[in-house]
């Protein structure tokens, strides 16, 4: 059990565009490789339409690839399968809208591990209070609805919801774009201080760099659906060679 979580071989997607009448291929994204090892976390970085939710969906077997192969602790991932429930989970941008308005915290939380039929339901609870005190929240938050959080707390919810299950793999898409900067700054500490505790591997999507450089041991630079570096983030405290991935140094304030 020592491969890598997630290996992406020539993976490439793209879709059909335009009227029925006038079809065209959009490239999402050409063909990559990649490795993901447990416990590590790699930033994809780029520009709004460079192809970063279409990576986060392949990884998350919510899209097939156009080509290429994906394999998920070896075995290959073809498409949405129950194989996999459980195994891999999502943070996403907005966490008012994963949050179903009508259900309290705690079943929120509880949600992906009834689905991955996972223990029972007094486990499920026992389980619930302990992911709270992990993202930092009050326990008597199970009991409350998503309207009466502020948006930090909330995504505290999501990512509690995302470690239910004790996942191999989260994939966090704009996880903290929609937050205030200092709220911003709690919820990135807490998913890197979470993820040394427990070990999942990540994938985080962001369009900052300087996010990027923070939170992750390498970043992968999307430009246009390819891939125009991968890098080990320390590396982002120097001048890249790169000419793209210098222009976004800059624009971000890394340089
Ligand atoms: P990002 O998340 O970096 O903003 P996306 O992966 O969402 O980029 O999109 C990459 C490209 O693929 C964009 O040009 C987008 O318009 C296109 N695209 C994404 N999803 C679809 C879809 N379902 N159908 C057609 N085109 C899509
Ligand atoms: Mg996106």
């Amino acid at each position: 059990m020592s491969g890598p979580v997630l290996e992406l071989a020539g993976v490439g997607k793209h879709y059909l565009g335009g009227p029925p009448w006038a079809r065209h291929r959009i490239q999402a994204l050409l063909p990559l490789s990649l490795q993901l090892g447990m416990g590590e976390m790699l930033a994809v970085v780029g520009e709004s339409g460079s192809g970063k939710t279409t990576l986060a969906r392949l990884c998350l077997g919510l899209t097939k690839p156009s080509e290429g192969l994906l394999a998920f602790s070896g075995a290959p991932v073809l498409g949405q399968s129950r194989k996999l429930r459980g195994k891999l989970a999502a943070v996403l941008q907005n966490p008012s809208q994963s949050l179903n308005p009508s259900m309290r915290i705690g079943r929120s939380i509880a949600e992906p591990m009834y689905l991955a039929g996972m223990s029972q339901q007094a486990d499920r609870r026992a389980r619930v209070l302990e992911l709270l005190d992990h993202v930092g929240l009050p326990r008597d938050f199970a009991d409350r609805f998503p309207q009466e959080l502020s948006g930090g707390q909330r995504q505290r919810v999501t990512i509690a919801r995302a470690l239910a299950t004790r996942p191999k793999l989260i994939v966090f898409d704009e996880a903290v774009s929609a937050l205030d900067v200092s709220v911003q700054a709690q919820v990135l500490n807490l998913i890197i201080d979470l993820q040394r505790e427990i070990g999942f591997a990540g994938l985080f999507i962001t369009h900052d760099l300087a996010v990027a450089r923070y939170v992750a041991d390498r970043v992968l630079v999307l430009r246009h659906g390819a891939v125009e570096a991968l890098l080990p983030a320390h590396s982002l405290y120097e001048a890249s060679p790169v000419d793209y991935v210098r222009k976004l140094q800059v624009s971000s304030g890394l340089l």
